[in-house]
Protein backbone atom coordinates (compact mmCIF):
# COMPACT_ATOMS: atom_id res chain seq x y z
CA UNK A 1 0.00 0.00 0.00
CA UNK A 2 1.32 3.79 -0.38
CA UNK A 3 1.92 5.61 2.65
CA UNK A 4 1.62 9.27 3.04
CA UNK A 5 4.57 11.02 5.07
CA UNK A 6 2.69 14.07 6.37
CA UNK A 7 5.23 17.04 7.62
CA UNK A 8 6.15 17.17 11.27
CA UNK A 9 3.37 18.15 13.58
CA UNK A 10 0.46 18.39 10.07
CA UNK A 11 -0.63 15.01 12.51
CA UNK A 12 -2.52 16.82 14.71
CA UNK A 13 -5.99 17.39 13.27
CA UNK A 14 -5.78 13.75 12.59
CA UNK A 15 -5.02 13.10 15.99
CA UNK A 16 -8.56 14.72 16.99
CA UNK A 17 -10.03 12.20 14.08
CA UNK A 18 -10.71 15.02 11.72
CA UNK A 19 -11.06 12.68 8.42
CA UNK A 20 -9.13 15.28 5.88
CA UNK A 21 -5.87 15.07 5.35
CA UNK A 22 -4.71 18.58 2.65
CA UNK A 23 -2.31 18.39 0.41
CA UNK A 24 -0.07 21.16 1.57
CA UNK A 25 0.47 18.81 4.71
CA UNK A 26 2.45 15.99 3.09
CA UNK A 27 5.86 15.83 3.37
CA UNK A 28 6.58 12.71 1.10
CA UNK A 29 4.90 10.08 -0.53
CA UNK A 30 6.20 6.55 -0.93
CA UNK A 31 5.28 3.90 -3.22
CA UNK A 32 5.32 0.44 -2.18
CA UNK A 33 7.34 -1.79 -5.22
CA UNK A 34 4.08 -3.57 -6.82
CA UNK A 35 2.97 -0.13 -7.67
CA UNK A 36 2.56 0.14 -11.58
CA UNK A 37 1.84 3.87 -11.73
CA UNK A 38 4.59 6.45 -10.65
CA UNK A 39 2.18 8.47 -8.34
CA UNK A 40 -0.64 7.22 -6.17
CA UNK A 41 -3.84 6.72 -8.45
CA UNK A 42 -7.33 8.50 -7.52
CA UNK A 43 -9.39 6.11 -5.73
CA UNK A 44 -6.08 3.81 -4.09
CA UNK A 45 -6.45 3.10 -0.79
CA UNK A 46 -3.48 5.14 1.22
CA UNK A 47 -2.03 4.46 4.82
CA UNK A 48 -1.02 7.54 6.04
CA UNK A 49 1.85 8.56 8.84
CA UNK A 50 3.33 11.42 10.65
CA UNK A 51 6.58 12.85 10.24
CA UNK A 52 8.12 9.93 13.27
CA UNK A 53 6.36 7.54 11.57
CA UNK A 54 3.30 6.60 13.85
CA UNK A 55 0.73 5.20 11.86
CA UNK A 56 -2.60 7.46 11.65
CA UNK A 57 -4.80 5.55 9.41
CA UNK A 58 -6.02 4.44 5.92
CA UNK A 59 -8.29 6.56 3.63
CA UNK A 60 -8.86 7.28 -0.13
CA UNK A 61 -6.54 9.08 -2.35
CA UNK A 62 -7.67 12.14 -3.97
CA UNK A 63 -6.81 14.78 -6.66
CA UNK A 64 -7.21 18.29 -5.61
CA UNK A 65 -6.88 20.51 -1.96
CA UNK A 66 -8.32 17.32 -0.01
CA UNK A 67 -5.60 14.51 -0.72
CA UNK A 68 -6.47 11.87 1.55
CA UNK A 69 -10.53 11.28 3.18
CA UNK A 70 -9.61 8.84 6.20
CA UNK A 71 -11.71 5.65 6.69
CA UNK A 72 -10.35 4.30 9.91
CA UNK A 73 -8.10 5.80 12.51
CA UNK A 74 -5.13 4.01 14.17
CA UNK A 75 -4.86 1.13 11.84
CA UNK A 76 -2.31 0.34 8.90
CA UNK A 77 -5.41 -1.54 6.50
CA UNK A 78 -8.63 -1.96 6.51
CA UNK A 79 -10.76 -4.79 8.21
CA UNK A 80 -11.62 -7.50 5.77
CA UNK A 81 -15.55 -6.37 6.43
CA UNK A 82 -15.12 -2.70 6.95
CA UNK A 83 -18.17 -1.86 5.00
CA UNK A 84 -20.14 -4.49 6.84
CA UNK A 85 -18.85 -3.08 9.77
CA UNK A 86 -20.05 0.48 9.26
CA UNK A 87 -23.16 -0.08 7.56
CA UNK A 88 -24.55 -2.66 10.55
CA UNK A 89 -23.39 0.37 13.08
CA UNK A 90 -25.08 2.93 10.55
CA UNK A 91 -28.13 0.79 10.43
CA UNK A 92 -28.24 0.35 14.08
CA UNK A 93 -28.58 4.03 14.69
CA UNK A 94 -31.52 4.03 12.56
CA UNK A 95 -33.17 1.84 14.32
CA UNK A 96 -32.78 3.10 17.50
CA UNK A 97 -34.05 6.09 15.85
CA UNK A 98 -37.42 4.36 15.51
CA UNK A 99 -37.21 5.11 11.57
CA UNK A 100 -38.21 1.73 10.29
CA UNK A 101 -41.90 1.06 11.21
CA UNK A 102 -44.96 0.81 9.85
CA UNK A 103 -45.75 4.27 9.25
CA UNK A 104 -41.83 5.02 8.09
CA UNK A 105 -39.17 2.72 5.33
CA UNK A 106 -37.63 6.35 3.90
CA UNK A 107 -34.57 7.01 5.89
CA UNK A 108 -30.67 7.95 5.12
CA UNK A 109 -28.45 4.99 6.08
CA UNK A 110 -25.43 6.30 5.46
CA UNK A 111 -24.48 10.01 5.73
CA UNK A 112 -21.22 10.44 4.52
CA UNK A 113 -17.99 11.73 7.45
CA UNK A 114 -21.47 12.00 9.68
CA UNK A 115 -21.49 8.19 9.91
CA UNK A 116 -17.50 7.72 9.39
CA UNK A 117 -17.56 7.11 5.55
CA UNK A 118 -16.39 10.09 3.91
CA UNK A 119 -17.92 10.53 0.31
CA UNK A 120 -20.15 8.10 0.33
CA UNK A 121 -24.14 8.22 1.24
CA UNK A 122 -26.68 5.72 1.12
CA UNK A 123 -30.65 6.90 1.25
CA UNK A 124 -32.95 4.20 1.31
CA UNK A 125 -36.79 3.88 0.05
CA UNK A 126 -38.83 0.93 1.08
CA UNK A 127 -36.70 -1.96 -0.21
CA UNK A 128 -34.41 0.12 -2.42
CA UNK A 129 -31.21 1.39 -1.31
CA UNK A 130 -29.79 4.71 -3.39
CA UNK A 131 -26.04 4.65 -3.22
CA UNK A 132 -24.43 7.96 -3.89
CA UNK A 133 -20.06 8.21 -4.43
CA UNK A 134 -18.73 11.60 -3.81
CA UNK A 135 -15.27 10.16 -4.43
CA UNK A 136 -13.57 8.25 -6.55
CA UNK A 137 -12.34 5.51 -3.77
CA UNK A 138 -16.16 4.85 -3.00
CA UNK A 139 -16.86 4.80 -6.93
CA UNK A 140 -14.43 1.44 -7.26
CA UNK A 141 -16.06 0.16 -3.80
CA UNK A 142 -19.55 0.41 -4.87
CA UNK A 143 -20.15 -3.39 -5.41
CA UNK A 144 -18.67 -4.19 -2.01
CA UNK A 145 -20.86 -1.38 -0.25
CA UNK A 146 -23.90 -2.80 -2.24
CA UNK A 147 -23.43 -6.44 -0.83
CA UNK A 148 -22.86 -5.51 2.39
CA UNK A 149 -26.28 -3.43 2.74
CA UNK A 150 -28.26 -6.41 1.31
CA UNK A 151 -26.63 -8.28 3.96
CA UNK A 152 -26.96 -5.51 6.79
CA UNK A 153 -30.37 -3.75 6.14
CA UNK A 154 -32.82 -6.78 5.64
CA UNK A 155 -35.68 -4.50 3.73
CA UNK A 156 -33.23 -3.38 1.44
CA UNK A 157 -33.74 -5.78 -2.23
CA UNK A 158 -32.74 -3.32 -4.83
CA UNK A 159 -29.38 -1.47 -4.83
CA UNK A 160 -29.07 1.57 -7.04
CA UNK A 161 -25.92 3.61 -7.77
CA UNK A 162 -26.26 7.05 -9.06
CA UNK A 163 -23.37 8.91 -9.18
CA UNK A 164 -23.35 10.52 -12.21
CA UNK A 165 -23.46 14.27 -11.24
CA UNK A 166 -21.50 13.62 -7.64
CA UNK A 167 -18.17 12.49 -8.70
CA UNK A 168 -15.62 14.77 -9.54
CA UNK A 169 -12.97 13.45 -12.76
CA UNK A 170 -15.81 11.52 -13.52
CA UNK A 171 -14.11 11.35 -17.38
CA UNK A 172 -11.43 9.60 -16.28
CA UNK A 173 -13.09 6.58 -14.39
CA UNK A 174 -13.35 3.79 -16.22
CA UNK A 175 -17.08 1.41 -16.26
CA UNK A 176 -18.77 4.77 -14.87
CA UNK A 177 -22.18 3.92 -15.04
CA UNK A 178 -25.26 4.33 -13.47
CA UNK A 179 -27.19 1.42 -12.82
CA UNK A 180 -28.64 -1.16 -10.85
CA UNK A 181 -25.87 -3.16 -8.95
CA UNK A 182 -28.31 -5.81 -7.03
CA UNK A 183 -32.10 -6.27 -8.33
CA UNK A 184 -34.93 -8.61 -7.32
CA UNK A 185 -37.98 -8.62 -9.54
CA UNK A 186 -40.16 -6.48 -7.09
CA UNK A 187 -41.77 -3.44 -8.52
CA UNK A 188 -39.52 -0.70 -8.61
CA UNK A 189 -39.51 3.11 -9.00
CA UNK A 190 -40.61 2.70 -12.78
CA UNK A 191 -43.57 0.96 -11.43
CA UNK A 192 -47.16 2.94 -10.77
CA UNK A 193 -47.00 0.72 -7.61
CA UNK A 194 -44.04 1.67 -5.92
CA UNK A 195 -44.76 3.93 -3.44
CA UNK A 196 -42.03 4.87 0.02
CA UNK A 197 -43.30 5.60 3.35
CA UNK A 198 -42.43 8.89 5.46
CA UNK A 199 -44.44 9.63 8.46
CA UNK A 200 -47.53 7.85 7.14
CA UNK A 201 -47.49 9.69 3.78
CA UNK A 202 -46.57 7.97 0.79
CA UNK A 203 -44.10 8.97 -2.23
CA UNK A 204 -42.99 8.36 -5.55
CA UNK A 205 -39.93 8.52 -5.45
CA UNK A 206 -37.55 8.88 -8.61
CA UNK A 207 -34.05 7.64 -8.49
CA UNK A 208 -33.92 7.50 -12.24
CA UNK A 209 -34.54 10.73 -13.18
CA UNK A 210 -35.15 12.83 -9.65
CA UNK A 211 -32.79 15.18 -8.30
CA UNK A 212 -29.93 14.03 -5.95
CA UNK A 213 -30.96 10.31 -4.86
CA UNK A 214 -34.57 11.27 -5.50
CA UNK A 215 -36.02 12.54 -2.23
CA UNK A 216 -34.80 15.30 0.47
CA UNK A 217 -35.26 13.28 3.34
CA UNK A 218 -33.49 15.50 5.35
CA UNK A 219 -36.65 17.71 5.87
CA UNK A 220 -38.92 15.07 7.70
CA UNK A 221 -38.68 16.38 11.10
CA UNK A 222 -39.51 20.49 9.54
CA UNK A 223 -41.97 18.71 7.21
CA UNK A 224 -43.48 17.48 10.88
CA UNK A 225 -43.73 20.96 12.27
CA UNK A 226 -45.30 22.31 9.42
CA UNK A 227 -48.09 20.02 9.45
CA UNK A 228 -48.80 21.29 12.97
CA UNK A 229 -48.75 24.65 12.30
CA UNK A 230 -50.92 24.04 9.10
CA UNK A 231 -54.30 24.00 10.32
CA UNK A 232 -56.94 26.50 8.05
CA UNK A 233 -54.53 28.30 6.56
CA UNK A 234 -53.45 28.99 3.10
CA UNK A 235 -49.98 27.70 2.34
CA UNK A 236 -47.31 28.75 -0.16
CA UNK A 237 -45.21 25.61 -0.40
CA UNK A 238 -41.83 27.46 -2.59
CA UNK A 239 -39.39 25.28 -4.19
CA UNK A 240 -41.75 22.69 -3.47
CA UNK A 241 -39.72 19.41 -5.24
CA UNK A 242 -41.88 16.34 -4.66
CA UNK A 243 -44.52 18.18 -2.53
CA UNK A 244 -43.43 16.60 1.04
CA UNK A 245 -44.21 20.29 2.63
CA UNK A 246 -47.18 20.03 0.81
CA UNK A 247 -48.53 16.89 1.86
CA UNK A 248 -47.84 17.58 5.36
CA UNK A 249 -49.77 21.02 5.50
CA UNK A 250 -52.38 19.24 3.60
CA UNK A 251 -52.64 16.23 6.57
CA UNK A 252 -52.59 19.30 8.72
CA UNK A 253 -55.72 20.67 7.93
CA UNK A 254 -54.65 23.72 5.55
CA UNK A 255 -57.29 25.31 4.07
CA UNK A 256 -55.82 25.36 0.50
CA UNK A 257 -51.75 24.88 -0.56
CA UNK A 258 -50.12 26.52 -3.59
CA UNK A 259 -46.77 24.28 -4.41
CA UNK A 260 -44.33 25.98 -6.58
CA UNK A 261 -41.41 24.21 -8.62
CA UNK A 262 -39.78 25.90 -11.58
CA UNK A 263 -38.86 21.94 -13.08
CA UNK A 264 -41.91 20.21 -14.54
CA UNK A 265 -40.58 16.75 -13.41
CA UNK A 266 -41.50 17.96 -9.65
CA UNK A 267 -44.74 19.44 -10.70
CA UNK A 268 -45.38 16.03 -12.15
CA UNK A 269 -44.60 14.09 -8.72
CA UNK A 270 -46.08 16.26 -6.73
CA UNK A 271 -49.60 16.34 -8.50
CA UNK A 272 -49.11 11.91 -8.60
CA UNK A 273 -48.29 12.38 -4.68
CA UNK A 274 -51.03 14.40 -4.05
CA UNK A 275 -53.62 12.36 -6.12
CA UNK A 276 -52.51 9.78 -4.68
CA UNK A 277 -52.41 9.66 -0.73
CA UNK A 278 -55.78 12.97 -1.03
CA UNK A 279 -57.34 11.31 -3.81
CA UNK A 280 -60.32 13.72 -3.33
CA UNK A 281 -58.62 16.98 -2.26
CA UNK A 282 -59.57 20.04 -4.03
CA UNK A 283 -57.47 22.27 -2.13
CA UNK A 284 -54.09 21.98 -4.07
CA UNK A 285 -52.62 23.50 -7.06
CA UNK A 286 -49.08 23.81 -8.31
CA UNK A 287 -47.15 25.63 -11.09
CA UNK A 288 -44.25 25.50 -12.38
CA UNK A 289 -42.39 28.59 -12.28
CA UNK A 290 -39.29 30.51 -11.17
CA UNK A 291 -39.45 31.08 -7.83
CA UNK A 292 -38.51 35.02 -8.00
CA UNK A 293 -41.05 35.68 -10.94
CA UNK A 294 -44.15 33.47 -9.17
CA UNK A 295 -43.55 35.81 -5.76
CA UNK A 296 -43.44 39.22 -7.43
CA UNK A 297 -46.63 38.25 -9.52
CA UNK A 298 -48.54 37.14 -6.68
CA UNK A 299 -47.20 40.69 -5.26
CA UNK A 300 -48.57 42.57 -8.31
CA UNK A 301 -51.99 40.53 -7.68
CA UNK A 302 -52.80 41.66 -4.35
CA UNK A 303 -52.03 37.61 -2.68
CA UNK A 304 -51.37 37.08 0.76
CA UNK A 305 -50.69 34.06 2.65
CA UNK A 306 -50.65 32.76 6.23
CA UNK A 307 -47.64 30.08 5.59
CA UNK A 308 -44.82 30.20 3.56
CA UNK A 309 -42.21 27.77 3.20
CA UNK A 310 -39.17 28.56 1.45
CA UNK A 311 -36.69 25.73 1.02
CA UNK A 312 -34.43 27.03 -2.11
CA UNK A 313 -31.80 24.88 -3.60
CA UNK A 314 -28.69 25.46 -2.19
CA UNK A 315 -27.44 29.17 -3.25
CA UNK A 316 -23.69 28.92 -2.75
CA UNK A 317 -22.02 25.69 -3.83
CA UNK A 318 -18.25 27.16 -2.78
CA UNK A 319 -17.12 29.30 -0.39
CA UNK A 320 -16.35 31.85 -2.80
CA UNK A 321 -20.45 32.06 -3.87
CA UNK A 322 -21.24 32.76 -0.47
CA UNK A 323 -21.77 36.88 -0.97
CA UNK A 324 -23.88 36.27 -3.65
CA UNK A 325 -26.26 33.58 -2.16
CA UNK A 326 -26.44 35.85 0.83
CA UNK A 327 -28.21 38.33 -1.08
CA UNK A 328 -30.56 35.74 -2.81
CA UNK A 329 -31.40 34.70 0.55
CA UNK A 330 -32.44 38.27 1.35
CA UNK A 331 -33.76 39.04 -1.70
CA UNK A 332 -36.55 35.69 -1.33
CA UNK A 333 -36.85 36.02 2.26
CA UNK A 334 -38.07 40.12 1.83
CA UNK A 335 -40.24 38.61 -1.05
CA UNK A 336 -41.68 36.14 1.67
CA UNK A 337 -42.08 38.22 4.33
CA UNK A 338 -43.97 40.59 2.84
CA UNK A 339 -46.96 38.57 1.50
CA UNK A 340 -47.36 37.02 4.82
CA UNK A 341 -50.65 38.22 6.36
CA UNK A 342 -50.13 39.52 9.85
CA UNK A 343 -50.03 36.47 12.61
CA UNK A 344 -48.42 34.20 9.85
CA UNK A 345 -45.84 32.07 9.84
CA UNK A 346 -42.41 31.46 7.14
CA UNK A 347 -40.66 28.72 7.74
CA UNK A 348 -37.16 29.39 6.10
CA UNK A 349 -34.25 27.39 4.96
CA UNK A 350 -30.91 27.25 3.90
CA UNK A 351 -29.27 24.02 2.55
CA UNK A 352 -25.86 25.60 1.57
CA UNK A 353 -22.92 24.41 3.62
CA UNK A 354 -20.78 26.93 3.05
CA UNK A 355 -23.56 29.58 4.58
CA UNK A 356 -23.35 29.06 8.45
CA UNK A 357 -26.42 29.66 10.68
CA UNK A 358 -24.96 33.08 11.41
CA UNK A 359 -25.07 34.28 8.61
CA UNK A 360 -27.68 32.88 7.13
CA UNK A 361 -29.85 34.78 10.42
CA UNK A 362 -28.28 37.98 9.44
CA UNK A 363 -29.60 37.39 5.46
CA UNK A 364 -32.94 36.48 7.40
CA UNK A 365 -32.97 39.86 9.51
CA UNK A 366 -31.78 42.12 6.61
CA UNK A 367 -34.86 40.60 4.99
CA UNK A 368 -36.87 41.36 7.60
CA UNK A 369 -36.00 44.85 8.79
CA UNK A 370 -36.03 45.64 5.24
CA UNK A 371 -39.51 44.33 5.11
CA UNK A 372 -40.12 46.33 8.78
CA UNK A 373 -42.13 43.87 10.57
CA UNK A 374 -42.12 42.43 13.81
CA UNK A 375 -40.68 39.04 13.69
CA UNK A 376 -39.96 36.53 16.42
CA UNK A 377 -38.03 33.57 15.83
CA UNK A 378 -40.42 30.59 17.13
CA UNK A 379 -38.27 27.82 16.25
CA UNK A 380 -34.53 26.99 14.77
CA UNK A 381 -34.52 23.67 12.61
CA UNK A 382 -31.69 21.63 11.38
CA UNK A 383 -30.78 18.30 9.58
CA UNK A 384 -32.96 15.47 11.26
CA UNK A 385 -30.72 12.63 12.86
CA UNK A 386 -30.30 10.48 10.37
CA UNK A 387 -28.34 13.08 8.72
CA UNK A 388 -25.75 13.45 12.17
CA UNK A 389 -23.02 15.18 11.84
CA UNK A 390 -19.75 13.74 13.29
CA UNK A 391 -18.19 15.79 16.29
CA UNK A 392 -15.13 15.74 14.59
CA UNK A 393 -16.21 17.49 11.77
CA UNK A 394 -18.38 20.46 11.97
CA UNK A 395 -18.23 21.11 8.62
CA UNK A 396 -21.07 18.43 8.00
CA UNK A 397 -23.68 20.79 9.58
CA UNK A 398 -25.53 21.79 6.44
CA UNK A 399 -29.34 22.56 6.63
CA UNK A 400 -30.53 25.25 8.97
CA UNK A 401 -33.96 26.99 9.12
CA UNK A 402 -36.01 29.11 11.17
CA UNK A 403 -39.68 29.23 11.81
CA UNK A 404 -40.48 32.91 12.02
CA UNK A 405 -43.97 34.49 13.37
CA UNK A 406 -44.84 37.86 11.47
CA UNK A 407 -46.78 39.97 13.11
N1 LIG B 1 -38.67 21.35 -0.35
C1 LIG B 1 -38.33 20.19 -1.15
C2 LIG B 1 -36.88 20.19 -1.61
C3 LIG B 1 -36.47 21.40 -2.38
S1 LIG B 1 -35.09 21.14 -3.42
C4 LIG B 1 -38.67 18.92 -0.37
O1 LIG B 1 -39.13 19.01 0.77
O2 LIG B 1 -38.49 17.84 -0.92
C5 LIG B 1 -35.05 22.62 -4.33
C6 LIG B 1 -36.08 22.72 -5.45
O3 LIG B 1 -36.01 24.03 -5.97
C7 LIG B 1 -35.84 21.79 -6.63
O4 LIG B 1 -36.98 20.99 -6.84
C8 LIG B 1 -35.64 22.71 -7.84
O5 LIG B 1 -36.26 22.25 -9.03
C9 LIG B 1 -36.30 23.98 -7.37
N2 LIG B 1 -35.79 25.23 -7.95
C10 LIG B 1 -34.53 25.56 -8.26
N3 LIG B 1 -34.45 26.82 -8.71
C11 LIG B 1 -35.72 27.31 -8.70
C12 LIG B 1 -36.30 28.56 -9.04
N4 LIG B 1 -35.55 29.57 -9.49
N5 LIG B 1 -37.62 28.71 -8.87
C13 LIG B 1 -38.40 27.70 -8.41
N6 LIG B 1 -37.90 26.49 -8.08
C14 LIG B 1 -36.58 26.28 -8.21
Amino acid sequence: MTTIILKPHKEESLKRFHPWVFSGAIARVVLDAAHEASAPQEGELVRVESSNGDILGVGHWQIGSIAVRILEFGVADLPQDYWHQRIRAAYRVRLSLGLLNSNNNTFRLIHGEGDFVPGLIIDVYADTAVIQAHSVGIHYCREAIAEAVVAEVPQVKNVYYKSDDTLPFKADISGMKVGYLVESGKPKVESEEFWSKENGLEFRIDWLRGQKTGFFIDQRENRALVERYASGKEVLNMFCYTGGFSLYALRGGAKHVDSVDVSQKAIDLVNANVAHNFPKATNHTSVCADAFEYLSAQKTAGRTFDLIILDPPAFAKHRDAVKNALRGYQRINAKAIEMIRPGGVLFTFSCSQAVDKEAFRLAVFSAAASVGRKVRILHQLHQPQDHPINIYHPEGEYLKGLVLYIE
